[in-house]
């Protein structure tokens, strides 16, 4: 951002009249008010109301010939979003595939990642996990035997810290060495926006010989990653945050091409990871897809496709991740600033700092202790943003549809709330 040395800095008109992605905004219904929680539930694409309609029009008129007709056959139709989800989370087409949900896929792949011995059993995650991040580690240990008091190691921030250190979680995953089986972590921190260093996690998993899989719940669609590079094993995530497939939208999944074609890996089989020529045939031989897509269990979900498919255009049109990210480091500097300007020590804003360690959601807390009234009252002023237990108020800018003047609006009405 330019700047002169006396702090005569651009104003939100004029950082949204230069800005080479304001016009997306009007691609997405939006509710009344100032939208600034797509991080847990990101915006309706208007172009989805007609990818939906098209295949309810389909299924009238073609009925179950819609699975085999046309280029959007059904029996066909989750390969229309790979491409574009292999671009969004650095993979590549063979690794990625959009199935079931989030916390489906994170069990369908422990089944793969986590074959613990007796020597070799833990599983590290954060202590802040999101709740069903915990629950589905822990039942997977109980599920082969194993006893989560023993076997769930569990990461924290030091004392008085809000985010983890690096070297805490290098330093944990050589402490556990040779009795660590996993280490699942997130991408982004749902809570503090932190965004972990994915590609050092991995190296450090893998100098003990553990398996790294991460959940990118809050970091695809928000930051760029590169998967495959980062040699990361799994990766699992949900589209209805910031890839705007909708309420329950369908999941999506990645296992490293190394991986893809192993069929020594423990897998629960379905009839979609079957060879799909002869699928059909109803043989009972299982022929493994030799990419990721032999983990795929059911046909898929066509009208939540539908909608994703109709986000995933707009955000190629847009330029992809790096341009989105472009946008958003300008965003967070202007947010940044403004917050600073205007509530001073009044706000704590526990997000990370440093551009690297952070993506687009903000993690603030009402100094006084006041938060969940301060909260209230952003509700009832139409600010629609997230609380999240114990004390911190989630809103993230989308660069994607969300303005400078959405946060400028922000800062301005919670000064007038928080005393
Ligand atoms: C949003 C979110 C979930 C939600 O899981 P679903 O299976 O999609 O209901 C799980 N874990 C994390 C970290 C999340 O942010």
């Amino acid at each position: 951002m330019s700047h002169d040395l006396h702090g005569d800095f651009p104003t939100a008109a004029q950082l949204d009249a230069a800005d080479p992605l304001a016009e997306f905004r009007s691609q997405f219904e939006l509710p009344d008010g100032i939208y600034l929680v797509g991080n847990s539930l990101g915006a309706l694409p208007k172009t989805a109301r007609h990818h939906v309609a098209t295949e309810l029009d389909r299924w009238s008129s073609l009925g179950v010939e819609g699975h085999f007709t046309g280029d959007l056959a059904w029996k066909d139709y989750h390969h229309l979003v790979t491409g574009q989800l292999a671009s969004i989370t650095g993979a590549k087409p063979e690794e990625v595939v959009a199935m079931n949900a989030l916390t489906v896929n994170l069990h369908l792949l422990m089944v793969s990642f986590y074959q613990p011995t007796p020597q070799r059993h833990k599983i590290l995650i954060e202590s802040h996990a999101f709740p069903s991040d915990h629950f589905a580690a822990e039942s997977q240990i109980r599920h082969r035997g194993f006893d989560p008091t023993e076997s769930l190691v569990l990461i924290a921030p030091r004392d008085g810290e809000e985010t983890l250190r690096t070297d805490d979680i290098l330093a944990t995953i050589a402490e556990h060495g040779d009795e660590l089986a996993l280490v699942m972590l997130p991408g982004v921190q749902y809570y503090t926006g932190q965004v972990l260093p994915m590609a050092e996690i991995t190296q450090a998993g893998h100098a003990v010989g553990a398996f790294v899989g991460f959940d990118l719940a809050h970091a695809v669609g928000n930051v760029e990653l590169s998967l495959h590079d980062w040699d990361v094993d799994f990766a699992a995530w949900c589209s209805y945050k910031y890839l705007n497939s909708g309420p329950g939208g369908v999941g999506g999944a990645f296992v490293h091409s190394r991986h893809v074609a192993d069929q020594t890996l423990p897998k629960f089989l379905g009839w979609w990871g079957t060879n799909a020529s002869t699928r059909f045939e109803m043989a009972t031989e299982f022929d493994a897809i030799p990419t990721i897509e032999s983990w795929q269990l059911s046909n898929a979900p066509i009208l939540p496709l539908a909608v994703l498919r109709a986000s995933l255009d707009i955000i190629e049109a847009a330029g992809g991740v790096p341009a989105l990210r472009k946008k958003s480091e300008l965003q967070i500097e202007f947010f940044d600033r403004r917050l600073t300007e205007t509530l001073g020590d009044r706000i704590d804003n526990i997000t990370p700092q440093r551009l690297e360690e952070r993506g687009c959601q903000y993690a603030l807390r009402v100094t006084n202790g006041d938060g969940k009234r301060v909260f209230e009252a952003l509700e009832h002023a139409r600010v629609l943003c997230d609380w999240r237990e114990p004390d911190v108020i989630r809103v993230a800018p989308v660069p994607l549809y969300n303005s400078f003047d959405d946060i400028e609006q922000f800062v301005q009405i919670l000064d007038g709330i928080v005393t």
